[in-house]
This record gives structure tokens, C-alpha cells and sequence, in this order.
């Protein structure tokens, strides 16, 4: 019988502060970062679960420690025990009583549940031969109906409503499938956008992003108005009037400040301005949607739960969403999500900056378009080309699009090498630098 022998755990983080990549308005020198879990099993061929949490560097000894402190969920048990019924398992973490004081489901540990969850469906996925979102689209409608906890979410959606939306997508799936994998799945990139970069460093990787076929790229906003201004026109004029340009605020204004700072750029034509403000203000999205529209609003990879998505669009707050493989409950709460959005009509734009986020959330995209919308060229995964080089099956962009992942699981599984190099402190990365003391 295979069991599971260890829940271990490691803090990974990469020194990205050094060249401003990932910098935006709210977060000017991050250090991409990974909580990273293995669940390990006795298994002779060397079987085990991956799973991360995406954070920026200070904290994620916190959050390493946080998935530490669910060891005694899986160790000692059988993978049967815990991969014949992901849907049971995650609610069994997420109802832990004394844990869900620290949220309930959010934060530290809301996330930590979710990576946990997320190395269990890895493990499902391996050790049924196939990639994850492969897994999840030959799950039937009833069973990914199973996956779901509907506590909170009744008035918007019922187990009824989603199985009616998973049913009518259940006919053409096999095409589907056969069309994902000829064609790949719609990608948009953010890697010439960061704040730190120089309007001619911005410009020349814009251009670049359209040569490589890209049909949307990102810029991020909201430091300085004349800055965001002069940039957004100088994009424009870069990649010309047929490839999208959205913006990127990271919750950096107040409400009637995101109104005001967005008319200026509505000339640019704005595919979509993300986290305008606080990810938990559904109202404030509302009123900042209705004053400037038509220029469509979005948000989500901060979203800590299904209830925050449940009300952004019960609310009419939102025109997109984002989501985001690493902040909620896991699968199971982004299958929650990803079927809210579909029961509202509302395209999905997956969060994929980030050290394994691409590598995680292609595989939920790609699941959302066989088995729920039947979409995809009306949406795209962000994309940012770099950390990829970590993962041993990383993502694969041709042209402009995600090709379908063909390893089995859920593409987490990191470089042993990677690993031990980026250790927090003592890795050999961070050792030779000067400012590892200050984290
Ligand atoms: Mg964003």
C-alpha cells in the first residue's frame, strides 16, 4: 500500500530585486519567491506531489512554516485514502476548526491549503499518467461537481446550475481536446511592462512581444500619471492599433483616484485596467467600472476566496477576472470560481506572474476550455519569460500561445539544483550576495 512518508518543505527565492523584473506600483523590489512542497510516498518508482505558493520574498519563511504546519494531514496516510476523493480532502483542510480561525480561507494559511491541495492533485494527475488539465477534463460533470465546496456560494451558483453548465459542455470535449492540443491556448505577455523599466527597454521588448506573436501585451501603472501618460502612448504608438494594451494598477489608488487617473489614458484604448484598488473593495470596483466605462475593469489574483469572486460578479464589479493558482483554496476553489465565472458569462484572464504560476495555471485554463466555457480566443494567459528554466516541465509559448502541457501532473516540480542554489539564506545564490541579511 502506498503511503505518504513526508510533507517537506522548502524557502526558495530568486534575487529578480536586482533588475526590477516584476516591479509594479505596489511592489518595487520584489524577490519572486517560492513556498515550495513535496509530499512525498513510499512508492518504489519514486512517486510524489508537488505544490507551491507564489510570494515576493520577506514572508515566505511565514509561509514555508505554514505548510509545515499540515503535515499531520497527510503523513502516514494512503495516496488512495487522499487522491480518491480530492473534493473530501480539501474540505477536510479547509474545515480544520482551529485552523480556520487564522482566516477563514485567506491569507498565510488559506494559501498554504491550497499548495497542499495542489501537490494532491499533482500526485493524482502523475500517478494517473496524465497532465493535469487532461485529468480534470476526463473527470465526468458529476464528479468535478464533487470537487466543489458550495457553502457560500448557493445564492449564485447551485450544484444543480454548475452540473447543467459542465453537462453542455460535455459533447464536443473529445474536439476539444484534439483543437487544444493542435492549436495551444492564447497567451498574453507583461514582460516589456514593469515599472522599472526605461521607456526605450519598454518599447524595444513590446515590439519585440509582437514579433514573437504575441496579440496583447500589459503595462503596469499607477506611480506617476504623466509617466503612465507618456508610456501608454509611446506603447501605442510602438505596437500599433490592432494589438490590445491593458494596464496594471496592483491595488495602488482609492477609488475616486483610479476614476480620475484612468481618463486621461482612454485614448490608448485599454483592453483592461487590473486591481484598480483594494482586491477586497467589490463595491469600489463597481463604482470605478460605471464612471469609466466602456474601458473594462478586472481583478482577482489577490481575490482570497470563491466568496470575493461570488460577489465581484454579483455586483456587476468586474468585466474580467483573474485568477490565480496559488492564492485560494487550490484546484477545488478555482474549479469554484472558474464555474461562478462561466454561470455570469465572464471571460477569464488567469494571473501568471510570478515564479510557477505560468507553469501552474495554464493547466486550469486549458481544463476551463474543454470542460466548462468551451473558450479560449476570447481570453489569454499572461505570460513572463523568466524563472522558467527552474521547472522540469516547463511551460512551452510558440507564437504567442501556450502549448497543452503533455507530462503528467501539474507542472510545480522544481530543479533539485534550483532548489538547493536558492535556499533562503544560506542557498549559494544568496550567500554570495551582500544584501542577504536584509532579505
Ligand atoms: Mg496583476
Amino acid at each position: 500500500m502506498v503511503t505518504i512518508t513526508a510533507l517537506d518543505t522548502f524557502d526558495v527565492r530568486f534575487p529578480t530585486s536586482l533588475a526590477h523584473d516584476g516591479s509594479d506600483a505596489m511592489n518595487p523590489d520584489p524577490d519572486y519567491s517560492a513556498a515550495y512542497v513535496v509530499l512525498r510516498t513510499n512508492s518504489p518508482d519514486g512517486l510524489a506531489g508537488y505544490g507551491l505558493v507564489f510570494t515576493i520574498g520577506r514572508g515566505n519563511d511565514v509561509q514555508t512554516a505554514a505548510l509545515a504546519a499540515l503535515e499531520h494531514f497527510v503523513v502516514g496516510r494512503t495516496v488512495d485514502g487522499i487522491v480518491g476523493d480530492l473534493g473530501a480532502f480539501a474540505r477536510e483542510l479547509n474545515g480544520d476548526s482551529q485552523l480556520r480561525w487564522l482566516g477563514p480561507e485567506k491569507g498565510v494559511m488559506h494559501m498554504a491549503i491550497g499548495a497542499v491541495i495542489n501537490a494532491a492533485w499533482d500526485l493524482a494527475s502523475r500517478r494517473a499518467g496524465k497532465p493535469l488539465w487532461r485529468f480534470i477534463a476526463d473527470m465526468t460533470p458529476e464528479q468535478i461537481v464533487d470537487q466543489v465546496d458550495f457553502r457560500y456560494l448557493t445564492d449564485a451558483l447551485t450544484p444543480a446550475q454548475a452540473l447543467e453548465i459542465l453537462r453542455a459542455a460535455e459533447p464536443h470535449k473529445r474536439e476539444r481536446i484534439a483543437q487544444l492540443e493542435a492549436e495551444g491556448y492564447p497567451a498574453y505577455t507583461t514582460s516589456p511592462g514593469w515599472l522599472g523599466y526605461s521607456d526605450e527597454k519598454m518599447q524595444r521588448l513590446a515590439r519585440q512581444a509582437v514579433e514573437d506573436g504575441f496579440r496583447t501585451i500589459k503595462l503596469k501603472v499607477g506611480l506617476r500619471l504623466e509617466d503612465d501618460i507618456r508610456r501608454c502612448r509611446l506603447a501605442r504608438e510602438t505596437v500599433g492599433p490592432d494589438i490590445a494594451i491593458a494596464v496594471d494598477a496592483n491595488q495602488r489608488w482609492d477609488v475616486g483616484t483610479a476614476i480620475d487617473w484612468l481618463r486621461p489614458l482612454e485614448d490608448v484604448g485599454l483592453a483592461w485596467v487590473e486591481e484598480p484598488t483594494s482586491p477586497d473593495d467589490v463595491l469600489g470596483h463597481a463604482a470605478i467600472r460605471h464612471a469609466v466605462s466602456p474601458t473594462p475593469i478586472s481583478t482577482g489574483e489577490h481575490g482570497q476566496n470563491r466568496v470575493i469572486f461570488k460577489q465581484l460578479l454579483q455586483a456587476g464589479a468586474v468585466d474580467l477576472i483573474q485568477i490565480d493558482a496559488a492564492r485560494v483554496g487550490g484546484v477545488n476553489e478555482n474549479l469554484a470560481i472558474l464555474l461562478l465565472a462561466a454561470r455570469f458569462g465572464v471571460r477569464v484572464f488567469p494571473h501568471a506572474g510570478g515564479v510557477g504560476l505560468c507553469e501552474l495555471v495554464q493547466h486550469l485554463a486549458m481544463a476551463d476550455f474543454v470542460a466548462i466555457t468551451g473558450r479560449k480566443e476570447d481570453r489569454a494567459i499572461e505570460f513572463v519569460d523568466h524563472l522558467h528554466e527552474h521547472f522540469v516541465d516547463p511551460v512551452r509559448i510558440e507564437h504567442g500561445r501556450y502549448r497543452a502541457p503533455t507530462a503528467p501532473g501539474f507542472s510545480a516540480q522544481m530543479h533539485e539544483s534550483s532548489i538547493r542554489d536558492h535556499l533562503f539564506p544560506h542557498g549559494i545564490v544568496w550567500s554570495a550576495l551582500p544584501l542577504a541579511a536584509g532579505g
